[in-house]
């Protein structure tokens, strides 16, 4: 990110300046290059609440609880007890001592049960975990730091260490502030080993630039035969992604009637193709209104209806939808309105497919530094790639990195759901 601000907040005259205005400086973020590792959190600075589900998780990916009092690198809190309000007590405790020990772009994670008919009390007091992580995560984020909720059925159980995997490293660099719900509701596909998508075929629609890209790219270091979809018009970048990573570029318009009877089956489908073509509705022509829903919904439900059944048990979707599509946007009615659809059919569908072992989840960008958000006016630019907890915009990569984490067989536990990865905007929040 590199913005007039950027420039003028790294200069030693203009930049006190504005920290003193108040003006967000943003922390460096840390993140990750390569292929998962089995055992990430070895030799980390790890705090934890002493549980034997915490130690277990924890153990799982070589972590060695320290008592350290400075620069603790993760951190996590286990609240699936907790189901009075005076068990947040505890919560507050923990947090209160630990989070001046935090380093920058430290991990936070908590645990809290599953939302379910266990009474007022536990209802109110699992929402208010919630509500205190969310908090949290704001206040960490100028530190460049994370903080976010996992809800743990019982069925979800021994699905925790993958989620984990990914909430507790710099795979998570952008993402902040967000809840996701362990269960059992997919059936396991039970074929985890590294490197992570070895055997597996992945198909990225919109794939010669920005998100779809580096989604094909990185689906590449995890061992997948990545199949890259795009316009013709992008032919000569389709086929240079294609190449770098060993790919299939497969030049079709996703909009095109017999679209699917052109692309082979995958083991794991990303839907990233996407347009914008925005205007205040009643500036909107029709053209500008039904070719967004065209691309970034009908062509999706069509080729689904032809490729999900046919997709081998175990098998994944993603789906890139939008923070647009969860709070709306000004002169988004088309956009929002197709990606907030995709969060709908995600949720709906994930159950008829579950018994499949197959999960469908949406991931939801907020600002992230493409070719898309290039062409927005600069002053609009530089005030929303802040508007988030982390004061900056996202990377491709991290896009990438919750495609990878979706698509994977660390995420047997997620269905249905949606994932932002916006640094905690403050749309939508
Ligand atoms: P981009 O414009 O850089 O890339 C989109 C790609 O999709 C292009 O290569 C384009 O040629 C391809 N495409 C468009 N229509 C197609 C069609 N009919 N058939 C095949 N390919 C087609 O966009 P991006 O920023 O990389 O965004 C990717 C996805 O993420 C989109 O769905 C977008 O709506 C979503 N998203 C992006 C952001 C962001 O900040 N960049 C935020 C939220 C959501």
């Amino acid at each position: 990110m590199s913005d007039l601000l950027t420039r003028l907040s790294d200069a030693p005259l203009t930049g006190g300046l504005l920290r003193a205005m108040g003006v967000p400086s943003p922390a460096h973020l840390e993140r990750e290059e390569g292929a998962y590792d089995l055992d990430p959190l070895t030799g980390k600075r790890v705090m934890a609440s002493n549980t034997a589900l915490a130690r277990e998780a924890l153990g799982a990916l070589g972590a060695t609880i320290v008592d350290a009092t400075s620069d603790v690198e993760v951190l996590l809190y286990d609240a699936t007890d907790a189901r009075t309000p005076e068990d947040l007590e505890a919560l507050y405790a923990f947090f209160h001592e630990h989070v001046p020990e935090l380093a920058a772009s430290s991990k936070v994670l908590v645990l809290a049960p599953a939302l379910s008919d266990q009474g007022a009390q536990a209802a109110a007091t699992s929402r208010a975990i919630e509500g205190f992580t969310r908090s949290l995560a704001k206040e960490l984020g100028r530190r460049g730091a994370t903080a976010n909720l996992l809800r743990v059925g019982h069925d979800g159980r021994d699905r925790l260490v993958g989620p984990m995997r990914f909430f507790l490293t710099p795979r998570s660099a952008y993402v902040s502030g967000q809840v996701l719900h362990v269960t059992g509701q997919a059936r396991p596909s039970g074929s985890f080993a590294m490197p992570l998508l070895e055997d597996q075929k992945a198909l990225v629609t919109g794939a010669a630039r920005g998100l779809g890209k580096a989604t094909a790219r990185r689906l590449a270091t995890e061992g997948a035969q990545v199949m890259v979809v795009d316009l013709p018009s992008a032919r000569e970048d389709l086929e240079t992604v294609a190449d770098e990573i060993h790919g299939e570029a497969i030049l079709l318009d996703i909009t095109d009637e017999d679209a699917a009877s052109v692309l082979p089956t995958p083991d794991v489908i990303v839907h990233n193709a996407g347009i914008t073509r925005d205007k205040i509705l009643h500036k909107m022509t029709s053209e500008a209104w039904s070719s967004v829903l065209e691309v970034n919904l009908e062509a999706i439900l069509r080729l689904d209806e032809a490729l999900l059944e046919k997709i081998p048990e175990g098998g994944r979707a993603v789906y890139i939808s939008s923070v647009s599509g969860i709070a709306g946007n000004v002169g988004q009615t088309n956009y929002a309105a197709s990606k907030a659809a995709l969060i709908g059919y995600v949720h709906d569908q994930a159950v008829k497919h579950a018994q499949r072992g197959i999960t469908m989840n949406a991931i939801a960008p907020g600002f992230i530094e493409t070719a898309m958000t290039e062409k927005m006016p600069a002053t609009r630019r530089m005030v929303a790639r802040r508007l988030n907890a982390l004061q900056q915009g996202g990377q491709p990569r991290d896009v990438a990195e919750a495609v990878t984490f979706l698509a994977s067989p660390e995420a047997d536990g997620v269905t249905g759901q949606t994932l932002r990865v916006c640094g905690q905007s403050m749309m939508g929040a």
